[in-house]
């Protein structure tokens, strides 16, 4: 459509513009001519007119003077004969008299008479016979009238009148028009056949060159054109040509160099899928060695060592944990080089993502002496949907990087949304630090591999320069960026963006204490400006009415002054302030009696740790240890502020674990082929409590496991004949036949941390999926968990096996019970809290050991001395013996003896006989009760370590 209509405007416009100038040019320059022409006619008319006027005018002077009718007539008829186009002729003397007329128009001359006559048709002259001297006149002509005098007589004059018919004159000028358009025509009738056969000529050359361009922008150089003539059409034709033929040759070398791309490729995929493969396989080759070293290592510190051998392992541990660190990162960073990393999208909670990596990092900050602070902003959403591995990897690596850089000050995780969408959320996490920084030529290098900031940091605090690649990676994957912002004058602050979902599955936990809070005033003291903003915002979301104060005098000051009709209900106290510490204030305030001392919360570092004695003698309404999640610090005050309930919480030491108590006795089947690994996992999982049953090959595994007399299976991937994913298929297969088998968790253990792998495993039917070598921690807390899952099965299949277990084993259900439930039950009388004890005993199974050893000989004659002091009255010491035993059962746990034990001490000081004798009872009753358990409490724990 474009061609013909390109091609009808060129021709057509080219023919319509050359015979309009055709037309135009002529038309203009014959007009002008015959307009000329016509002028000059009428002109000529009329001066001949004039002239011949003249003439007839001198001719008939004498007829007039003699009054010589006929003459005039014959002049004027000859005159009329003479000139065409002369209607009538009329002579009047000077009074004007008609003398004479002549017509060759009667009717004109009629009309004339009657003052009709058109002024268009008829062009009148007016000629003047001039008056002569009379005497001159006839002598002239010889007549001699009356006296020849010298005198200047003149003869009357007259007029002549000359009537011209304008038709002549018509005639001509319309002749003139009509020559002219016979001309046009003629001239047009030439020309446009010419114009038409030049201007198709030119445009059918164009047509030609288009179709030609349009062979060239279709990829076809196959059609060549060849100029014919030599005018700019041909020159352009000639250019193109040469266009033609560079491109055709550019585009054959552009294919061969694209052939060789595809070539090149296509080698560099199969060596990627080759480095994958090795990768895959280094990465089995060196984690089953690191298998051995590392939980020999933690097999070795667990047994009976001297210092310097303790030292010795721990060097090596720490090695251990390096190297696995390295090849792990440069695991992470060969799949994100291979495209391999992907990221999964599941709901999570974000919010406890955040604060659990601030929780867990609490204790190297601390070590630091550095503050680690955790900004949630108020429009972030708690639940997403996202992947919870990846996010948790990155934000670890930036605040583990700004603990290691940061030598005081603080660390802050911001966290807030960028952008809500419909289906999702852009969120950011900033990491900031009061660090040694970076300076800023160095800044863009950051993120690329194996890159630090210089040789001498490295040395320093070590690490591989991975850590922000591999986050680059993972949150690009995400849908973000990250970066390190530019505006810092102190320390760095690093930030990264990602793509969340929407996630509606998580429900948030509704607080039952809403509105408790509600426009409360409160007061908040921390010498750290980034805390106080951070509570202050809070508390002002949760309905409080917040002031903050950076130090104890100054809110003492606000305290004081705080009038009695709206005084601060709620202070919320930092633990470490310089000057007046918490604790100082918190008693200042109690003691001050102008103040109407508040609800009191204390927020402490876990090297302060306040205990229930601190929150009781200073009345505080919660100790809670900072990193504090504001959802643990909301829910404190309000459960306070609703039923009077102290709360303490302490961040849990990673380095303590008193949670493997659970898997005491529980049955645990292990296949693995390889001997040391046997040995490792065995001895592992032995020094726990799980009983062990190693298999060496899937065969074995798959009739082991459906015997139900396991509670978990560790599945090596890769074994011979059968391998753990076939086993795991086998297994699942045969518990679909059998209703009444519950499904047994199957955990994979493999050396292979690439991509696949777990999806693999999966597939076949397991559950879960621990990566070698074995990390102690993650294996119970994995098994800890899938304990909860096989309990919960159990329950609701409530399977013959678990019953043929216990009995197969020779042991009861309550023997079989993990130890914290045994512990509750046989204690009954006198119960232990055995997670304070231990936390108490820094988590050391050994000092708990001790604890209770000691507490069994300080105890082992008690009731009896008590009783004789209670017998023999000697209430002093008998205050004495209960202050000390309240002080050693809580010691133990024994929080009633403890209680017992005050009741007695209180009563020996009053002196109630009656009431030391009911205590010195019921303090027998408990230390006989506990005589009993203690040794069963030693043994297992014995076991267990
Ligand atoms: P590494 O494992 O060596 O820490 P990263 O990729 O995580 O690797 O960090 C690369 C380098 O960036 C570090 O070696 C350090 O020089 C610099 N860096 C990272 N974070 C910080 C920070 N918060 N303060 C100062 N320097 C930092």
């Amino acid at each position: 459509m474009f061609e013909k209509a390109a091609t009808f405007g060129i021709r057509g416009r080219a023919i319509v513009v050359v015979a309009s100038l055709i037309v135009c040019s002529v038309l203009g320059a014959s007009v002008t001519n015959v307009l000329r022409t016509n002028r000059i006619l009428s002109e000529n008319q009329r001066s001949s007119i004039e002239g011949y006027g003249a003439s007839l005018a001198s001719a008939i002077e004498l007829s007039l003077a003699v009054g010589d009718v006929h003459e005039m007539k014959r002049l004027a008829g000859s005159f009329i004969e003479l000139i065409p186009d002369v209607s009538f002729i009329v002579i009047e003397d000077q009074d004007g008299n008609l003398k004479a007329v002549e017509t060759a128009n009667l009717q004109s001359y009629e009309s004339y008479v009657a003052g009709q006559l058109d002024p268009n048709e008829f062009e009148i002259s007016r000629v003047d016979v001039d008056p002569m001297p009379s005497g001159v006149l006839f002598e002239d002509i010889g007549i001699f009238q009356g006296e020849a005098s010298s005198s200047s007589q003149t003869v009357a004059p007259g007029t002549i009148v000359i009537a011209v018919s304008n038709r002549g004159l018509w005639a001509a000028q319309n002749a003139q028009w009509k020559a002219l358009f016979v001309t046009l025509g003629l001239i047009m009738l030439i020309s446009m056949p010419l114009v038409f056969i030049f201007v198709n000529g030119w445009a059918n050359r164009l047509t030609a060159l288009i179709k030609f361009s349009q062979y060239i922008t279709s990829g076809d150089y196959t059609h060549a054109m060849i100029a014919t003539k030599k005018d700019e059409i041909g020159k352009l034709v000639h250019a193109y040509e040469h266009m033609r033929v560079a491109i055709r040759e550019r585009n054959d070398s552009e294919q061969l160099r694209q052939q060789e791309l595809r070539d090149a490729r296509e080698q560099a995929e199969n060596a990627n899928q080759a480095k994958s493969q090795f990768l895959a396989h280094m990465s089995h080759e060196i984690r089953t060695p690191i298998n051995g070293v590392v939980g020999m290592l933690e097999l070795l510190s667990m047994t009976k060592l001297d210092e310097k051998q303790r030292k010795q392992v721990r060097t090596a541990t720490s090695s251990a944990d390096s190297l696995l660190s390295l090849i792990n990162d440069i695991l992470d960073f060969s799949k994100i080089e291979a495209g391999h990393m992907s990221v999964e999208s599941v709901p999570l909670d974000f919010y406890d993502i955040v604060e659990s990596v601030a929780e867990m990092l609490a204790h190297k900050a601390m070590e630091n002496g550095i503050e680690l602070i955790c900004d949630l902003g108020t429009n972030v959403p708690r639940s997403i949907t996202g992947d919870p591995t990846k996010l948790r990897q990155v934000v670890i690596n930036l605040v583990n990087n700004a603990i290691k850089f940061t030598s005081e000050g603080e660390v802050v995780i911001r966290v807030s949304c960028d952008a809500r969408y419909e289906e999702g959320y852009d969120l950011r996490i900033s990491v900031s630090d009061t660090g040694i920084g970076i300076p800023k030529e160095q800044r863009n290098r950051l993120f690329k591999s194996f890159s630090q900031v210089d040789a001498s940091t490295t040395r320093r605090f070590g690490g591989t320069g991975l850590g922000l690649a591999i986050s680059k990676g993972i949150v690009e994957l995400m849908g973000g960026d990250i970066g390190i912002s530019d505006d810092r004058d102190i320390g760095s602050e690093f930030w990264f963006t990602f793509k969340a979902g929407v996630c509606d599955e998580i429900v948030q936990p509704k607080t039952i204490f809403e509105g408790v809070l509600e426009n409360m005033r409160a007061i908040i003291i921390d010498d750290n400006q980034t805390n106080r903003d951070i509570y202050t915002e809070a508390l002002t979301n949760w309905g409080l009415r917040p002031e903050a104060f950076p130090d104890g005098y100054e809110a003492l000051d606000a305290l004081r002054e705080a009038p009695a009709s709206d005084p601060f209900k709620l202070a919320i106290l930092d633990m470490q302030m310089p000057g007046m510490d918490g604790v100082q204030l918190a008693d200042a305030i109690k003691s001050d009696n102008n103040i109407e001392t508040p609800t009191m919360v204390m927020l402490t570092s876990m090297y302060h740790t306040a205990d229930s004695e601190d929150l009781i003698n200073l009345s505080l309404a919660a100790c809670l240890q900072k990193p504090v999640r504001l959802s643990t610090l909301h829910d404190a005050l309000a459960q306070y502020m609703s039923d009077g309930r102290q709360v303490v919480t302490r961040v849990s030491n990673p380095d303590v674990e008193s949670d493997n108590k659970s898997l005491v006795g529980v049955n645990v089947l292990v296949a693995e082929d390889n001997s040391v690994n046997q040995m490792v996992i065995g001895e592992l999982l032995k020094s726990v409590g799980i009983i062990v049953k190693l298999v060496d090959n899937g065969a074995d595994a798959v009739t082991e496991a459906t015997t139900g007399n396991y509670s978990f299976v560790l599945m090596d991937c890769e074994m011979p004949e059968v391998d753990g994913f076939e086993a795991t298929r086998w297994i699942r297969k045969q518990e679909l036949s059998d209703k009444n088998a519950y499904r047994i968790p199957i955990i994979a253990l493999t050396a292979n941390a690439i991509q696949g792998d777990r999806e693999r495993c999966i597939d076949a039917g397991m559950d879960d999926y621990l990566t070698k070598p074995i990390n102690a921690k993650k294996l119970f807390a994995t098994l800890r968990n899938w304990q909860r899952v096989a309990q919960a099965n159990k329950s609701a299949q409530a399977p013959v096996q678990s019953d043929d277990l216990d009995h197969a084993n020779g042991e009861t259900q309550q023997e079989q019970a993990p130890l914290g439930l045994r512990s509750e039950h046989a204690l009954d009388s006198c119960q232990i809290d055995i997670d304070g004890a231990l936390e108490r005993c820094a988590g050391s199974n050994a000092v708990l050991i001790m604890v209770f050893q000691e507490f069994q000989r300080v105890t082992a004659t008690l009731e009896e001395q008590l009783e004789t002091l209670a017998l023999s009255g000697d209430m002093t010491n008998l205050a004495k013996e209960a202050h000390s035993l309240k002080g050693s059962a809580a010691n133990i746990g024994a929080d009633q003896l403890s209680g017992f034990a005050k009741s007695l001490e209180l009563a020996a000081k009053a002196q109630e006989q009656d009431q030391v004798n009911q205590a010195v009872q019921e303090i027998a009753a408990g230390i006989q009760s506990l005589r009993a358990t203690l040794p069963v409490l030693i043994e297992s724990i014995q076991r267990a370590a």
